[in-house]
């Protein structure tokens, strides 16, 4: 089979790290929010609504549409995107971007928002194995002599004819199959069935099986019994990978119409072999006010396509400008005819209670340990200033405390960092105050 590798920056592994605690939206099998789960605290309704989302997208319902995530920083809306993605399936592409990445000096707006929709499409690449079902046949007098038949002098290949649906075969077996069959005393005419991949049997069964097939629900190999008939079967393993990454060069700036009609031809292929198929991804977009009409034009007509991800838009403003369009303002700055096909979800501040629950579950990932105190000082900047400022200083924290002879993140540290690093509000204060010697002189 074609051998396909995926060439892939670390950028969107970066920028994800932030969010390795989430495993999902946490919802029951009713589709409500639970408390606590998948590493989600709160957010209930949101979390609920991205469920139905979940839902349309399987229902294949949301062609044409899009989700835009309404809330204040750090509420979580990132972390809704990438909990979607993971619900719809593992390796599913997530695509984070934000909506200022958009602007280069080099690149088109519109290319790079079409370089991001590919990458947020998946190519499912399908492994499938030969597998053999037939009655035993009679080897040549030559073969039953010579069992090595010519296959060289290794003891690993063993001959042994079967007639399948495909005709006569000769297959090569481990030489452990062989000689359960040969215990079995297998029989002209008896049904044998042997899963192969590249000729050669994989694994062995007990002595009461011939083979063993792979169950995958079970995800494992079970013996198959002697004589029970089994109807041919394709194995498939299915990998999903980003169809960006075909033929990619990590470092390359600009897609070219040239490789961008090579990529397409590759991934024709696959999927006429019927070895690939496309499977949309998530395309998150945050600071979605900072896109322009021409943007919006874009996508509204991305959308449309078969194959089109699933967009889902963030923005943390209320009614401004629409960049581009003369001053005209518009709820989170996104013209109302794109307006009208997001569904839109509102996420809102935590409570004191759930950014102490995020402390822990995010100290528990990156490997730090805190004191009660630490947690609750911690989780004060969270309530004050913003769940991102404070999940950020459990790093710092964590190596001030070491620094200092603690095992554990105490208070002291905590403020420690406080002074050492400035969050926004405070670095705004500080330039205003200061503004009589800034630091333009
Ligand atoms: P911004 O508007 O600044 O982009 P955001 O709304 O996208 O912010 P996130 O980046 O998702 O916020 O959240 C900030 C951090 O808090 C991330 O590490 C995220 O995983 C975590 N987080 C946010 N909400 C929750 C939650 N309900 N449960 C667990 N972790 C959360």
């Amino acid at each position: 089979m074609v051998q396909i590798s995926e060439v892939r920056g670390n950028s969107r592994d970066h920028r994800t790290a932030a969010h390795t605690h989430i495993k999902g939206l946490g919802l029951n099998s009713a589709g409500i929010a639970e408390k606590q789960a998948a590493g989600f605290v709160g957010q209930n309704s949101a979390r609920e609504a991205c469920g139905v989302v979940v839902d349309l997208i399987r229902a294949q319902k949301m062609a044409g549409r899009g989700v835009l995530l309404a809330g204040g920083p750090g509420t979580g809306k990132t972390a809704l995107a990438l909990a979607i993605s993971q619900e719809l399936g593992t390796k599913i592409p997530f695509c984070p971007i934000t909506g200022s990445e958009i602007y280069s000096t080099e690149v088109k707006k519109t290319e790079v928002l079409m370089e991001n929709f590919r990458r947020a499409i998946g190519l499912k690449v399908r492994e499938t194995k030969d597998v053999y079902e037939g009655e035993v046949t009679e080897l040549t007098p030559e073969e039953a002599e010579n069992p090595l038949g010519g296959y060289g002098k290794t003891i690993s290949t063993l001959l042994i004819g079967l007639k399948s649906a495909r005709g006569q075969k000769k297959l090569r077996l481990d030489p452990s199959i062989y000689e359960a069959i040969q215990k079995e005393r297998v029989t002209v005419g008896d049904v044998i069935y042997i899963e192969t991949n590249t000729g050669a049997c994989k694994r062995v069964g007990r002595s009461d099986a011939y083979a063993t097939e792979f169950d995958l629900e079970a995800e494992e190999y079970v013996p198959i019994p002697k004589g029970e008939v089994h109807k041919k079967k394709e194995i498939v393993q299915d990998d999903i990978m980003s169809m960006m990454g075909q033929l990619m060069k990590p470092k390359m700036t600009e897609i070219t119409d040239k490789l961008r009609g090579e990529i397409n031809k590759v991934v024709s292929k696959y999927i006429n072999q019927g070895v690939a198929e496309l499977v949309p991804g998530v395309l998150f977009i945050d600071e979605a006010h900072m896109l322009d009409v021409e943007c919006f034009t874009y996508l509204n007509k991305a959308l449309e396509s078969p194959i089109s991800p699933i967009v889902v838009l963030a923005s943390n403003r209320g009614v401004t400008t629409i960049r581009g369009a003369d001053d005209l303002v518009a709820a989170h700055g996104i013209p109302p005819d794109f307006l009208s096909r997001l569904l839109i979800i509102p996420t809102h501040p935590y409570e004191p209670e759930e950014i102490k629950r995020i402390v822990r579950i995010r100290s528990t990932t990156e490997g730090v340990q805190l004191t009660d105190a630490a947690v609750d000082k911690i989780a004060e900047h969270g309530v004050r200033i913003s769940l991102r400022y404070c999940l950020q200083l459990l790093a710092p924290a964590s190596i001030l405390a070491r620094v200092n002879g603690r095992s554990q993140i105490d208070v002291q540290d905590v403020a420690e960092c406080e002074d050492l690093f400035l969050d926004a509000r405070r670095s705004a204060q500080v330039l205003s105050s200061e503004s009589g010697r800034g630091f333009i002189s």
